[in-house]
């Protein structure tokens, strides 16, 4: 089966060696207090800010999800109120949460073709958190580095809160211009679910410790403390963290690996964008994702295709939100090769032919 779902996503074939060596060394029922599970857990930290380009002086947690990180970043990160800024699904629910904790947070959307508005953008001085996603899963947009930048520069005194899901671990995120970046590793990083991966700035802990929020299990400062021995607040995914690990080793640092997403990124809207009968989602070259390429047609033509790829053992991504029925979506994420973007076009001119 190819599986171009933008998450859960295809996982590495590695993945299958790595997990019988988990099982061999012993890892699984090790004590998560003991010496076998810290070591796995520092050399993992190790990797990812080698691997992915995390300044060294960021901090780096484990959690169960992407969705997780939402609610401790504004668990832990304010007392008042959160500021988001979306145009799709993702963007809309962590604002969502969000309100429900702080009823006072704020939030404004953008149109799906436009770069996120920081120009226009009121946001008031008592606000804690500013809040984006920088890939729109359910759309295919992303968030420029320069427009992080323009942000980051618009707002200095402000946390600056990334979802960073489906791409972290494919692109050559500039960390360094906001305080937190999150993701999943069901995504780019080629990874079964159940883990996600926080990365904090030293102002952001600063910040946490201020705010001295310790009511939940997962509280920034509890996991901080924690974290300061690699250890986490509660029994971790131990197989995940070891995947990881295993993972980063075998790969090659995030520069090169972005420069291949983003050539096969250009592949692909080429070639979707010469389809009869369908056209790509965002019309905005500059505001298209690197990884997740959404394709619309009409609700017939999307489930036909669908169908018929599953037929030929080809599995598509499903629209999303508002673009469920009349969009499909194909991930550009590491693990999938460039073999399988050929079988994926072959499968789309012969569906015309
Ligand atoms: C997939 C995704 C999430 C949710 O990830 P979970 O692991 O299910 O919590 C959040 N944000 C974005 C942008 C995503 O793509």
């Amino acid at each position: 089966m190819l599986n171009f779902y933008p998450g859960p996503a295809k996982v590495y074939p590695e993945v299958r060696t790595y997990m019988t060596d988990a099982y061999d060394q012993g890892i699984l029922g090790a004590p998560h207090r003991g010496e076998q599970f810290v070591q796995l857990s520092r050399a993992t930290v190790g990797l990812i800010k080698r691997k992915l380009n995390i300044p060294e002086d960021y901090y780096i947690f484990f959690t169960s999800s992407a969705t997780e990180c939402w609610e401790i970043l504004i668990q832990s990160l304010t007392k008042h109120k959160s500021y988001h800024i979306y145009n799709g699904s993702f963007g809309e629910k962590w604002c969502d949460y969000a309100k429900k904790l702080r009823p006072k947070s704020e939030g404004i959307a953008f149109d799906l073709n436009e770069p996120m508005p920081v120009e226009q953008l009121n946001i008031s001085a008592d606000t804690e958190l500013i809040c984006f996603t920088q890939n729109e899963t359910s759309n295919g947009t992303q968030v420029s580095a320069t427009t992080i930048l323009n942000l980051h520069n618009r707002y200095r005194d402000t946390l600056i809160a990334v979802d960073a899901t489906s791409s972290m671990a494919g692109l050559n995120l500039k960390i360094i211009k906001a305080d937190i970046w999150f993701a999943s590793v069901q995504k780019c990083f080629g990874l079964p679910s159940g883990l996600g991966v926080m990365v904090c700035s030293p102002r952001a802990i600063f910040r946490a410790k201020q705010i001295a929020e310790r009511g939940h299990y997962n509280s920034l400062v509890g996991m901080y403390e924690k974290m300061l021995n690699y250890q986490t607040t509660h029994t971790p995914n131990v197989l995940g963290i070891y995947l990881l690990r295993r993972m980063l080793e075998d790969r090659p640092f995030i520069k090169g690996l972005e420069q291949e997403l983003v050539d096969r990124s250009a592949m692909l809207y080429e070639f979707f964008g010469q389809l009869p009968d369908m056209q790509l989602l965002v019309e905005n070259e500059e505001v298209r994702s690197k990884t997740v390429v959404a394709i619309q047609a009409s609700e017939r033509l999307v489930d036909d295709i669908k169908k018929r790829a599953l037929h030929h053992n080809i599995r598509l991504g499903n629209g999303y939100g508002p673009w469920a029925r009349t969009t499909f979506r194909v991930a550009n994420f590491p693990a999938i090769l460039n073999e399988e973007y050929e079988e994926l076009k072959r499968f789309f001119l012969h569906y015309y032919s």
